[in-house]
């Protein structure tokens, strides 16, 4: 049986509305072992016979059979896996990958073999016998004719495929080159089939075992001139690439492909960091469009606190809130818990630290070790990282000095600073807060008929119990303290609460000129001071006892899933009681809102990175051509095409490296530096990795479309379109 058999070929070509006969009639077989001189005048088909044989070209008429197969129902991948089998192709203008070192060139036909160790020693071997070995180094683009043809037909080689097709291998070399490629491919052919296309039968008369002569679209002539030997039959098909081979030989030839041509890889590299850049300044700088995302709570949300109140407005009793505690088996309970709603603000040496949460140490599960605020007037601060260089000892709140004992800081700029305190502080703040919220927290001093407004303040210089007048007059022990009342504590009567605790008069101030308020200004009033214990004590006193009293509270569970549960038994017709994760819906007006500002900067983003998108897509598109030739090449090489798409899918995951870690450079460091972290809205790592995705999604989607457009025609007219 043949390896190859023509029988009455044809192939017509239409293009344009013109029609052109590129062979007719053609009925021709061949064997291994043989050397076939194709010649004849230009025009006259021959390479249309060698496209049709080795399957780069469909035909129309009759039928070719290979080792007895007919062929005609042939679809494209068909031919793919005959041309990898069966066919090397050494062409006029060689072909080679000029991209690529020589060495590459023929590791790439290589493919076949799994380990890359043994690709490279088998192409050394192979450029040794074609006396390439010292070149493999080399770009191709470097080398001249007979060296491209020697790499080729390396390459060629590589294969070991049982057919050799060569279309005028000398046709662009000089005449002694000519002849010494002609004795090259003769040498390494001896077992194989040679078909070699002419236009000079003399510099092949010495090795052709046969001469076909064409002409006008038919065979005019086929001698044969000498015997040929008997060769052996067919070795086993060649294994097919597992998906594994496919994917680390894509991988191998996608990293060749990168590095063929720097000054692209160098291009597209910078293409899709610029692009990953821009859509990461976008993302940080479009602060209301996060805003669609947060959620509103109701009151201030602390893992399992549970916000209750009576349905009748009373004022709710210690002994009550005790009794509902245990009788739910609550960690905690909070009666005056209003400050757990609101946020506030410090004033510190540097400045105002504003929109601080509130919350007692420990009770959201963090635990501050050491710098744990101890006394009421200590507070620990979490706060943005931009406050990193500008935390003081001291911060006033109310107007009232706390010390700092700790400080810690995080990334996270869309969450709210927390300020620790002490449970004692925290009842300590509740009280400054009120009585700030009710007006100026002022008392005044009686002696005899003389009335003096004073204003009440704290120190935490003094204990429980101990009390101080300063300014009321130069002479001190003159003084004696009648009544004191303080208005904003509901016109109760100060001095009869001093009186009941037994209070201590402890320090005089000296001077009324002395006494300055934290800035240094003097406070021109009159002052009475008490301790931080104290003032609890007083506006606990009277909230809880007033009429208009207090009628919510907070208790404390494990977890919002515990207080959940809690909050469904305590409701009822005595109480109403919600979990603090209750989230608000907000009314109308401000949904617009929030949709119109959020949403038009959520619209100006997409925008933005469609845009980012469609412009690296224009840009990486028109890099297509480049690889064109390379891609043909590689076809008519018999390179499985998921090689060599994997190849083009790799080349671009590794264009995409330094955007990625460039992005995640510049989130780290904008991220840490706290002037700059002050200036961005904060990037959580799933946004980074939307970013990513998204990079990887136009990668892909622009690869397939490369991949489409370099596939979708037939390796022939690929080649064509290379400039020929
Ligand atoms: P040769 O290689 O012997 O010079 P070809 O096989 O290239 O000849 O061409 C044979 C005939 O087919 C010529 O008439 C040529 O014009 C025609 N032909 C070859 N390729 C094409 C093509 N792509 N489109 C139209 N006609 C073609
Ligand atoms: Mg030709």
């Amino acid at each position: 049986m043949a390896l190859l058999e023509l029988k009455n070929i044809g192939k017509i070509y239409a293009s344009g509305g013109t029609v052109a006969v590129g062979v007719r009639g053609v009925s021709l077989s061949f064997d291994r072992g043989e050397f076939v001189a194709v010649t004849g005048e230009s025009g006259s088909g021959k390479s249309t016979l060698l496209n049709v044989i080795s399957g780069m070209d469909s035909y129309e008429e009759g039928e070719m059979f290979v080792e007895g197969e007919p062929t005609s129902h042939y679809l494209e991948p068909d031919w793919e896996e005959y041309r990898k089998q069966y066919i090397s192709f050494v062409f006029q203008d060689y072909n080679i990958i000029e991209s690529f070192t020589v060495l590459q060139n023929v590791e790439l036909a290589l493919m076949h073999l799994k380990s890359a160790a043994e690709r490279r020693k088998r192409a050394i071997e192979l450029l040794d016998r074609v006396g390439m070995k010292d070149f493999a180094g080399h770009k191709g683009s470097r080398l001249s004719g007979g060296q491209k043809q020697r790499t080729v037909i390396a390459r060629a080689l590589a294969k070991d495929s049982p057919v050799i097709l060569a279309d005028e291998p000398t046709g662009n070399l000089d005449a002694a080159t000519s002849a010494e490629i002609i004795a090259l491919l003769h040498e390494v052919s001896k077992d194989k089939l040679l078909i070699v296309v002419t236009h000079d039968f003399d510099e092949v008369a010495g090795y052709a075992t046969r001469h076909v002569r064409m002409f006008d679209g038919s065979v005019e002539s086929d001698r044969t001139l000498r015997r040929t030997g008997t060769v052996a039959s067919p070795v086993g098909k060649p294994e097919k690439l597992t998906k594994k081979g496919v994917l680390s030989n894509g991988l191998t030839l996608g990293w060749s492909i990168f590095r063929s041509k720097p000054l692209l890889s160098f291009f597209l590299c910078a293409l899709l960091t610029l692009g990953a850049l821009a859509v990461f300044s976008l993302t940080i700088s479009s602060g209301s469009a996060m805003m669609l995302f947060e959620k509103s709570y109701m009151f201030g949300h602390i893992d399992g606190r549970v916000v209750v109140a009576r349905r009748d407005g009373q004022t709710v009793t210690s002994d009550e809130v005790q009794g509902l505690a245990s009788r739910y088996g609550a960690d905690g309970s909070i009666i005056v818990d209003g400050m757990l709603e609101w946020v506030v603000s410090l004033n510190g040496q540097y400045g105002y630290y504003s929109g601080l949460n509130v919350r007692i140490a420990g009770s959201d599960g963090k635990n501050l070790g050491e710098n744990a605020p101890k006394k009421a007037t200590d507070v620990y601060l979490s706060l943005p990282l931009w406050y990193e260089d500008s935390v003081p000892d001291t911060v006033y709140c109310f107007n009232t000095a706390m010390t700092v004992t700790g400080t810690e800081f995080f990334r996270n700029t869309s969450k709210d600073g927390v300020m620790y305190v002490t449970e004692e502080g925290y009842r300590f703040i509740t009280a400054l807060y009120y009585t700030r919220q009710m007006g100026s927290c002022s008392a005044a001093l009686e002696k005899g008929d003389e009335r003096t407004d004073a204003v009440l303040r704290v120190s935490d210089m003094l204990e429980k119990g101990q009390y101080a007048i300063a300014g009321v007059e130069k002479d001190a022990d003159a003084r004696e303290l009648s009544e004191i009342w303080c208005r904003v504590f509901l016109k109760r009567n100060v001095s009869a609460f001093i009186d009941a605790a037994g209070f201590e008069k402890k320090t005089v101030s000296p001077s009324y000129d002395e006494l300055t308020d934290e800035s240094g200004t003097p406070l021109g009033q009159n002052c009475v001071f008490i301790s931080p214990a104290d003032f609890t004590a007083l506006f606990e006193e009277a909230v809880l006892k007033s009429e208009s009293g207090w009628c919510q509270f907070s208790l404390f569970f494990g977890s919002d899933r515990e207080a959940r549960d809690v909050a469904k038994q305590i409701t009822g017709d005595e109480y109403i009681a919600l979990p603090s994760d209750t989230e608000i819906k907000m009314d109308f007006i401000d949904a617009l809102g929030a949709v119109i500002t959020g949403g038009f900067s959520a619209l100006m983003w997409v925008a933005g990175v469609v845009f980012i998108a469609f412009f690296i897509n224009l840009c990486t598109s028109r890099t297509v051509g480049a690889f064109s030739g390379e891609m043909a090449v590689m076809r008519s090489m018999g390179i499985p095409v998921s090689v060599i798409k994997a190849g083009m899918y790799f080349r671009m995951l590794i264009s995409a490296v330094p955007a990625v870690l460039l992005t995640t450079a510049a989130g780290i460091v904008i991220f840490s530096v706290p002037k700059l972290s002050a200036m961005f809205t904060y990037i959580s790592p799933w946004l980074y990795a939307v970013i990513y995705l998204g990079i990887f999604i136009i990668v892909f989607r622009v690869t397939r479309k490369q991949v489409k457009k370099l596939f979708g025609s037939s390796v022939r007219q690929a080649m064509r379109g290379d400039g020929q």
